[in-house]
């Protein structure tokens, strides 16, 4: 039987020689097709311009592809799928290359991650570099180490005369930069690759630096030259951190790309002599969405369109940044000969000049021009902040509409606001307006649909709430357990009315769940275990209109509601709580409603009108991240319309430390709130009911807090934006705050 398989594959591999080969202008190409690693290697070592080496369909597990090469300019030779899209790569798996003009297509990474530091490397070894060589219509997906904050890069283009084009990666959860131009040694500087067409799906905030999803060059070598073009690409929601792109080279081009709700900006970090070019960023009002970042000399951004941007400071539409005097090459060059020219800025919220201005970034911009702009909206009527002195900068043509303020009345024309969808679906302003700054047609330069791997669907995971179907859930014992386990994303458990609910074991979530009893008597749940609910990455947790009760939980320290995986997650997870009772989680001390974990994220927790009565521990935990290193645990934080009663550690806690500016949470809203006779427990060991500490965005309102201990506020960089008011502190211990200002008022301690 062995015997008759082998002649079968023989013939099938020699028909499949024969009709691959073919005859170029002076040699046969050889086609082979290899299904092991041996055969891999063998056909690589035996490779000659012009062949084709082609990975059979199937999945390739724990292989690390090692391709050296030397194809001719009109003979490259290829690595390809057997079928694009059929070859998966999988497990501890990486690709890496050298020589020149090699070709690799059509394969699919995912269901694993790279061993090393990178995932698809043009380069096999510190000198062996790949130059003039190509990677196109290949799929990076999900491909994640599990360790979040164990650092990777997916692509790393070292060399010269490289193409990345027609590929998709999306979904990169763990630190590192999606992809990297490399310029660590001369074979790679003056490089001029081509990075075009390519799709960068979804990728969540990291809540650290090191999110970015590309990256050229390095502070170190940015004052030489990269000369590489970006051109055509679809960036769709990559909101890792703040910079998108950190550009840190000199000579680079970034032209015609669309940025579809990214929560960050195109920043010119280092490096000079940039083009910004016929970029459309379409934030449609999502939060932290960015524009173009100016620092360093001779850069210019015209012609680009900006829509619906909300972010502020350093991820507005527009800014350009104060720079350091005499700068060390790490930190922010003077802005100087630069040009923010013809663009058209549509609401959005932020335009910042000489942004970042404080004792060390003192240098203000020289020589520069902000011309011919377009600034129209009515989201914010004061979109312009200038935080130093703007003389070196030329103000000319510049169009707002009547009812927003321009920051000088030389260089800014008032227009009645008059905005239209025009046929490609973008709003404009009049026609007039368009031709005098010399835009031309406003339309997306490069669709969604003609960018990436041919084969691969766009988007990635979605991951939301109440999008599944509808399960109902018998009361009983583990009926809700039985109901998770037939359940799948976005699903809902609907409980009965005043049924009681009773767990054995654990509720793994992973994927997002919702638990609702319909509107009347709260369903009551109740678990034996630790936790009643463990989120697992890939997982989330709504409920509404639920009672949990801790009367069956177990004799021992440290039980909880819901907590997130004990280990690294490398997906973001999100928890709703809505019109929910929260009873008697007082077996043992230290009972939390939510217990975080190191190096876990949540996007957002929101606590909305529900009441929490005699827990011994806190509501929710989210100072895991102890090292000061910019890292924090959750990016979104609302409670509302809520009540809490004999809580005895804190409400809420969270912690962002150190002094890295690559992100812009945690957001915390508290609204509404009492707090009764809690944060009193002798373990409470922050000695606070309420604990900020680095947080970025913080509105405390009518909040009344008695018997109680009190809130400690501690701002720490990045312009945090505080504000409190109607704060009554009743018999408790008030309000703590280091020296940093904010704005409160009505904040009362009787
Ligand atoms: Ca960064």
């Amino acid at each position: 039987m062995k015997v008759i398989i082998h002649f079968f594959m023989f013939f099938s591999l020699l028909f499949w020689f024969a009709s691959c080969s073919q005859e170029t202008t002076n040699k046969t190409v050889d086609s082979v097709l290899v299904n092991s690693i041996d055969e891999f290697n063998q056909a690589v070592a035996n490779a000659q311009p012009g062949d084709i080496i082609a990975l059979a369909n199937g999945t390739w597990t724990d292989v690390e592809l090692r391709f050296t090469a030397k194809g001719e300019v009109d003979a490259p030779i290829k690595l390809i799928a057997e079928t694009p899209g059929k070859v998966i790569i999988s497990g501890q798996s990486n690709l890496a290359f050298s020589g020149q003009y090699l070709e690799i297509s059509g394969l699919v990474f995912k269901d694993g991650y790279t061993p090393t530091s990178e995932v698809i490397s043009f380069r096999t070894s510190k000198n062996a570099l790949a130059n003039n060589s190509r990677v196109t219509n290949c799929v990076i997906d999900d491909f994640t180490n599990p360790e979040r904050f164990d650092g990777d890069t997916w692509v790393a283009i070292y060399g010269k005369n490289n193409v990345f084009d027609f590929n998709t990666l999306i979904g990169k959860g763990n630190r590192g930069v999606t992809l990297a131009v490399k310029m660590n040694t001369k074979g790679s500087r003056e490089n001029n690759h081509i990075i075009e067409n390519n799709y960068f799906g979804p990728r969540d905030i990291l809540g650290s630096n090191g999110g970015e999803t590309l990256r050229i060059g390095t502070s170190h070598y940015s004052r030489m030259y990269s000369n590489t073009i970006v051109r055509k690409n679809y960036f769709d929601r990559v909101n890792g951190e703040h910079e998108i792109i950190s550009n840190k080279a000199c000579g680079d081009e970034f032209r015609d790309n669309v940025f579809f709700e990214c929560q960050g900006t195109l920043t010119m970090r280092h490096g000079h002599h940039t083009l910004v070019e016929n970029n459309y960023f379409l934030g449609n009002r999502k939060p932290s969405t960015g524009g173009v970042r100016i620092i360093n000399e001779y850069q210019t951004v015209r012609k680009n369109y900006m829509a619906g941007l909300t972010g502020h400071r350093f991820r507005g539409a527009l800014v350009i940044m104060n720079g350091v005097p005499d700068s060390p090459v790490n930190r922010y060059n003077q802005v100087i000969d630069s040009y923010m020219d013809n663009n058209i800025v549509i609401n959005s919220d932020y335009i910042q000049l000489c942004a970042g201005s404080d004792e060390e970034r003192s240098a203000v911009p020289i020589g520069s021009t902000f011309k011919n702009n377009l600034i129209l909206g009515n989201t914010n009527a004061e979109p312009f902040t200038i935080y130093d002195d703007v003389s070196g900068i030329e103000f000319s043509g510049n169009v707002m509409n009547e009812a927003a303020k321009a920051p000088f009345n030389d260089g800014f024309e008032k227009v009645p606001l008059a905005l239209s969808r025009n046929e490609n679906g973008l709003l404009v302003p009049n026609q007039e307006l368009i031709d005098r700054i010399e835009f031309g047609e406003v339309k997306l330069p490069i669709t969604k649909d003609e960018v990436g791997a041919s084969y691969y669907p766009k988007g990635g995971a979605e991951r939301t709430f109440n999008s599944g179907k509808t399960i109902k859930v018998a009361p009983g014992e583990n009926t809700i357990l039985d109901a998770l386990s037939q359940s799948s994303s976005g699903d809902i458990l609907e409980l009965e009315n005043g049924g009681e609910y009773l767990m054995t074991k654990y509720a793994f979530l992973y994927h997002p769940i919702s638990i609702v009893t319909p509107e009347g008597e709260k369903a009551k749940v109740l678990s034996e275990k630790q936790s009643f609910f463990k989120i697992e990455n890939g997982g989330a947790f709504l409920a509404e209109n639920v009672l949990f009760h801790g009367a069956e939980s177990p004799d021992q320290a440290g039980n909880n509601v819901i907590s997130t995986s004990k280990y690294s997650m490398n997906k973001n997870y999100a928890v709703h709580v809505e019109n929910c009772k929260v009873e008697d989680m007082d077996k043992n001390h230290s009972f939390d409603f939510l217990k975080s974990y190191k190096h876990t994220f949540a996007d957002s927790i929101n606590i909305i009108n529900t009441q929490m009565t005699n827990v011994t521990g806190a509501v929710m935990t989210l100072d895991m991240e102890d090292e000061d290193l910019g890292i924090y645990n959750v990016e979104n934080v609302k409670i509302i319309n809520s009540t809490f009663t004999d809580v005895k550690h804190e409400i809420a806690n969270v912690y962002r430390g150190g002094t890295d500016e690559s992100t812009f949470g945690p957001i915390m809203t508290i609204k509404d709130v009492e707090i009764i006779n809690s944060g009193k427990g002798a373990r409470n060991k922050t000695d606070a009911v309420l604990r900020f500490h680095g947080v970025q965005k913080l509105n405390v309102d009518n909040v009344n807090i008695s018997d109680s201990k009190g809130m400690d506020l501690f701002m720490t960089n990045g312009e945090p934006i505080i504000q409190l008011s109607n704060i009554t502190f009743t018999n408790s211990d008030g309000l703590r705050t280091n020296d940093e200002p904010y704005s409160s008022t009505n904040i009362v301690n009787k």
